[in-house]
């Protein structure tokens, strides 16, 4: 445990924040959440487990280690009871600029000025949400990655005022949950590793809708090749393709550059509610999916 923090308080609890949750709640932290769908940290559980099954070898923490977190974990019907007493915030609702900004400015007067503030946003920068808040200083990007059960990194990217102290509690609490922080010296879209990821997502998007390949054989290339336990189009599955959608629309926005522009066939799988792994359908179907079969693999 980090000993400047004790509490830690998420605020939404769907895919990532029940898993960042979870995570914190595993590593000795009293941890608490407020999401505006009650049912959500229960979904997030069951998605959750199904993830585990698919990530099985790199698991860092057993089933049981997680269903035990995550009954330690306090559910709280109003945010102000939610972020009482946190040292640490973190908000995982909906990629929408506008939300996000909304949140931080209740955060700004409910929060303990000591709290570190953070966005676990997959593309935002801090510095678009910053001007709501008196305390930039204390205002950061902490992006997990899903699982957060088996994935130990988190990026970490400070605003235009983010204090270097900030920067550097948020490190030691990322490394007391054992996860490696990869820190982002000068702003930038998409952060470190998930601009990455994130380039690897467009082209093979794009490579799909255009009818150029089966986003199978994407799939197959990059297991053979990197010995994943899925490639790109299970990855997607994992994080949740209105999620995916979303974030290429923010970038899309950003750029104007109409190769940026997320394909039809994506938002036509988000309308018919082909979510992957959360709604048991997205490029494939759950639980076990095609991928995981050795099958998949063999020539
Ligand atoms: P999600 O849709 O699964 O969950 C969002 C949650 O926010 C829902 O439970 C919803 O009820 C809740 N919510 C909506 N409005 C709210 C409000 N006003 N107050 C409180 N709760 C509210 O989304 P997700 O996949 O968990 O993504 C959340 C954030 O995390 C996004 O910014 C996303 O970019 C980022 N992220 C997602 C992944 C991933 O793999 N899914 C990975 C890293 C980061």
């Amino acid at each position: 445990m980090n000993e400047k923090i004790r509490k830690v308080a998420v605020v939404g609890t769907g895919t990532l924040g029940t898993q960042i949750s979870i995570l914190s709640a595993h590593f000795g932290y009293i941890v608490s959440t407020y999401d505006t769908s009650p049912e959500s940290f229960k979904d997030g559980l069951k998605n959750l487990k199904n993830i585990m099954e698919i990530f099985k070898k790199k698991a860092l923490f057993s089933i049981k280690d997680i269903e035990e977190a995550a009954s330690s974990v306090l559910h709280c019907r109003e945010l102000e009871e939610a972020v009482r007493d946190a040292d640490v915030v973190i908000e995982s609702v909906p990629e929408n600029l506008e939300l996000k900004r909304e949140i931080f400015e209740k955060l700004d007067s409910l929060a303990p000025s000591r709290a570190l503030l953070a966005t676990n946003s997959s593309s935002l920068p801090i510095s678009r949400i910053e001007g709501v808040m008196r305390r930039p200083e204390r205002c950061l990007n902490i992006h997990f990655y899903s699982p957060a059960t088996g994935t130990n990194m988190a990026d970490i990217m400070g605003g235009t005022r983010t204090s270097a102290e900030t920067i550097e509690t948020a490190s030691s609490w990322v490394r007391s949950l054992g996860y490696v922080p990869l820190i982002v010296k000068k702003e930038t879209l998409g952060f470190c590793f998930n601009r990455i990821w994130r380039a690897v997502k467009r082209e093979a998007l794009h490579l799909w809708a255009g009818g150029f390949v089966d986003f199978k054989d994407i799939d197959r290339g990059w297991m053979i090749a990197y010995g994943t336990p899925h490639g790109p189009f299970g990855m997607m599955d994992r994080v949740g393709l209105d999620v995916v959608y979303d974030i290429e629309m923010v970038y899309y926005n950003e750029s104007k550059d109409p190769r940026d522009y997320p394909p039809e066939a994506l938002r036509a799988m988000v309308d018919r509610k082909e979510l992957g792994i959360k709604t048991d359908k997205g490029f494939y179907r759950y639980p076990n999916p095609e991928y995981i079969r050795p099958e998949f693999l063999k020539a």
